[in-house]
């Protein structure tokens, strides 16, 4: 079992505990290196790293950072990054800035397909309100009754060809890894597995050259135990990061106890192929 989780949310982004919380769960369930990777925005990091030093627990600044490429989107996280750096607090700033608007859209599409109201019922589960997102639209439609949990909502309502779903542009490719390396982090492709899975995926050859693309700018390590790859994934991408000399990452991708795939913590170890992340992070 690994000791380490470098991927996690908390409710600066979609995730249900404060960055505080999110450590002492983090701590209590036996992890010893902590990066908080919140979607667009570092606003979390200065308290969960105050909380990590009082346990005396190490702490990596981290974020999750949405790319629009090609038609996909992506999620690249960027660990060790500098909050302070401006190109960084700008470029997360300018991708935050669309979320508003595109929840108003959902809100509207879902409005054509019979259920009024959702902008207002899912701003209430958004603890920060410029990081709408759709996980608190799902929050809001099983609170309302519309499905039996988050994942049933995302699968009826939210993914493409959903009425509720509306096509976003988010970073490019290009930009998000520019920050994340200019302000002096590691940029890792967060859960590949996604990207190649549902309607709409991509295969195998545009997977590759992704990891051509990805390597090229500065991308320096894939997620390959993540809540939401399959054991059988933990090698597949072991053998895509082995091929293309990337190190390997690993995260639960935690968003509230009772939602995620995983727990914090005990997450089980990288295929023995694997170069760790870790390694370059000090
Ligand atoms: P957004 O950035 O608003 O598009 O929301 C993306 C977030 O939705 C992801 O980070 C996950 O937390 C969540 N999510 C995406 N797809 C699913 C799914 N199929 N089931 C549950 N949660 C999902
Ligand atoms: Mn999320
Ligand atoms: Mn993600
Ligand atoms: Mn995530």
């Amino acid at each position: 079992m690994l000791d380490y989780d470098l991927h996690c949310h908390s409710n600066v982004s979609d995730g249900t505990l404060t960055p505080a919380e999110v450590v002492d769960r983090a701590y209590s369930r036996g992890v010893k290196v902590l990066a908080l990777t919140d979607h667009d925005d570092v606003d979390g990091l200065d308290e969960a790293r105050a909380r990590a030093r009082e346990l005396d627990m190490k702490f990596v600044n981290g974020v999750e950072i949405s790319v629009t490429w090609r038609k996909h989107t992506l999620h690249i996280v960027g660990l060790d990054i500098d909050p302070e750096y401006e190109p960084l607090k700008n470029g997360l700033l300018s991708v935050r800035s669309g979320r508003t608007e595109r929840a108003m859209r959902m809100s509207e599409e879902l409005a054509r397909a019979g259920i009024g109201g959702v902008y207002q019922g899912a701003v209430k589960f958004a603890h920060n309100p410029n990081m709408i997102g759709r996980t608190h639209f799902a929050r809001y439609l099983v609170e309302a009754g519309h499905c039996k949990d988050v994942k049933s909502v995302f699968n009826r309502y939210l993914v493409t060809g959903k009425p509720g779903y509306v096509p976003h542009q988010w970073a490019t490719l290009t930009d998000a890894i520019g920050w994340i390396i200019g302000s002096g982090g590691i940029a890792v492709l967060a859960h590949p597995g996604r990207y190649m899975a549902g309607k709409n995926s991509m295969g195998k050859k545009t997977m590759r050259e992704l990891l051509v693309e990805f390597s090229t700018l500065g991308g320096r390590a894939l997620e390959v135990v993540t809540g939401s790859h399959t054991p059988e994934q933990y090698i597949e991408f072991a053998r895509y990061a082995e091929e293309f000399n990337l190190l390997s990452s690993c995260g639960s991708d935690f968003h509230g106890p009772g939602e995620s795939h995983r727990d914090m913590g005990r997450l089980p170890d990288l295929p023995l192929i694997c170069k760790s992340v870790l390694q370059v992070l000090q």
